[in-house]
């Protein structure tokens, strides 16, 4: 295919993306093949000769599509979402169109200082002081092992790059059972290891960090010969949206000098309504702060909100400037790689500023806003419906209930055939979790598209399909 044919094919490529909008309900949410199909319809060998697009487009359709799972389809009530606005979207197709390389701030002026600006429009728009500074990192884990390795790298006097772990005090790390295995990992690869990873337990319906016992943990690892370096909170943990009161563990970090970074992927969303930042009180005095556009706002999937309030931090960890690198005669340019762990950077941020202009940020409250009013009155119906029963009260859009007739032994085993025959059924999409070890049903609303109506849909079909199952 050559750039002359692209006008064609684009918009061929265009009026089947809106084609497949407009029709998206009719679709299964969850993809109904069993493992194996798509590879067994696939050939073996690649081709030596070129193929006409009419037929590679053609086995588009007919292999691949039946094999995905439909992540904007308004159903779509599992996980957290990918939602994705056209806006962000068509920016997306600019940024494949650019294909730039914006490591540095001369391999794309604009790429570099649009980021600066957007991601100040964000800062402003979720009420972060000024003082915070934004990086957009490829995902929450990868700005994740950022904040943990300038953790790291702080408290070991700015000398682990260099010197390496070994011999060195053991480093700790503090968070709750409830935060994402991005955390985990984190730990894992920045060598600092998951023996000290320190789990603080949680009390409440938040399921928040007991702060008193965080500073009991770090009083006794400083009385051991331990060095603590930092804190990860989290704010709508992925569970059942377990959330931190950040300003007593912005305390607790201040006591003690230690770097806290919070984990809000999908609950910072929320944070551009103002009467959803109590959720998050006192987060000013955080380090690090991460969040994920595409999990609720709707900037296209992928790419990482980071705040940082020290960006030195980030590149006294992360920096390294070989020649090949360098930008002479201009001070004062940012290059985000020195903020990130890879050095390659998609033009990420012009799907942020399209996704801002095209719809203002009014918009985006009002959606998030109905989500959690929609998904508060699902709730209350499962909840008042008999043989069901709420676990987990709405936290934002997201809640977990469970189906508990009366006379069940195996109720973990009967919520996941339910949750299984849901999916199975197509109408509508859900996950399942575990709360206090007992198994039960994620409910999260966040699609782009969704409607009131999709929402309380949901209710009829868990109920009838819950009603066919043999107990
Ligand atoms: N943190 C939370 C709370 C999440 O829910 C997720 C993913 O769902 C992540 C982190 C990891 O996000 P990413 O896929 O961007 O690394």
């Amino acid at each position: 295919m050559k750039w002359t044919e692209f006008g064609p094919w684009g918009k061929r490529a265009a009026d089947w993306a809106q084609e497949y909008h407009r029709t998206i309900g009719d679709r299964p949410v969850r993809a109904q093949t069993q493992p194996g199909e798509v590879l067994s319809a696939l050939p073996a060998t690649p081709p030596d000769l070129p193929e006409d697009m009419e037929d590679v487009f053609g086995d588009f359709e007919a292999i691949i599509m039946p094999g995905m799972t439909h992540w904007q389809h308004p159903r779509f009530f599992a996980y957290f979402p990918t939602n994705a606005t056209p806006a962000s979207v068509l920016a997306e197709y600019m940024i494949a169109n650019l294909s730039a390389q914006c490591m540095l701030w001369q391999t794309s002026p604009a790429a570099t200082e649009l980021e600066t600006r957007v991601l100040d429009w964000l800062r402003q728009a979720m009420g972060l002081a000024e003082g915070f500074h934004g990086v957009i990192q490829d995902s929450a884990s990868g700005a994740t092992l950022a904040a943990v390795l300038s953790m790291r790298e702080r408290a070991l006097n700015w000398k682990g790059n260099k010197d390496g772990l070994f011999g060195q005090r053991p480093l700790r790390v503090y968070a709750s059972h409830e935060v994402h295995t991005s955390i985990d990992r984190a730990i894992w690869i920045s060598g600092i290891g998951e023996a000290n990873l320190v789990r603080i337990p949680v009390s409440g319906d938040s399921r928040a960090m007991d702060a008193s016992a965080l500073d009991k943990a770090i009083r006794a690892d400083i009385a051991a010969g331990l060095q603590p370096a930092g804190i990860i909170a989290c704010v709508g943990g992925t569970g059942v949206g377990a959330t931190d009161d950040i300003g007593a563990v912005v305390a607790v970090a201040r006591k003690h000098d230690l770097y806290l970074h919070v984990d809000a992927a999908w609950a910072g969303n929320a944070m551009i309504c103002p009467e959803f930042r109590h959720l998050w009180a006192g987060i000013d005095g955080a380090d690090s702060i991460v969040f994920n556009p595409y999990k609720w706002i709707g900037g296209q999937f992928d790419g990482s909100v980071h705040f940082v309030r020290s960006p030195q931090d980030l590149t006294k960890t992360l920096a390294i400037s070989p020649e090949y690198l360098k930008t002479h005669g201009h001070d004062g340019i940012i290059n985000y790689s020195e903020w990130s762990i890879a050095l390659g950077r998609r033009f990420r941020a012009l799907k942020l500023w399209f996704l801002i202009r095209a719809y203002g940020l009014d918009a985006l409250r009002d959606r998030i806003r109905n989500h959690v009013a929609w998904s508060g009155g699902v709730h209350d119906k499962i909840a008042a419906t008999p043989g069901f029963e709420s676990v987990t009260p709405p936290f934002l859009s997201l809640f977990s209930f469970r189906y508990a007739p009366e006379g069940v032994d195996d109720l973990d085993g009967l919520n996941q055939r339910l949750v299984d025959a849901i999916n199975d059924d197509g109408r509508i999409y859900l996950t399942q979790t575990r709360v206090d070890g007992k198994l039960a049903i994620r409910f999260q609303v966040g699609q782009t598209d969704t409607t009131e109506k999709d929402v309380m849909m949901a209710h009829d079909v868990i109920t009838e399909i819950a009603g066919g199952l043999e107990t």
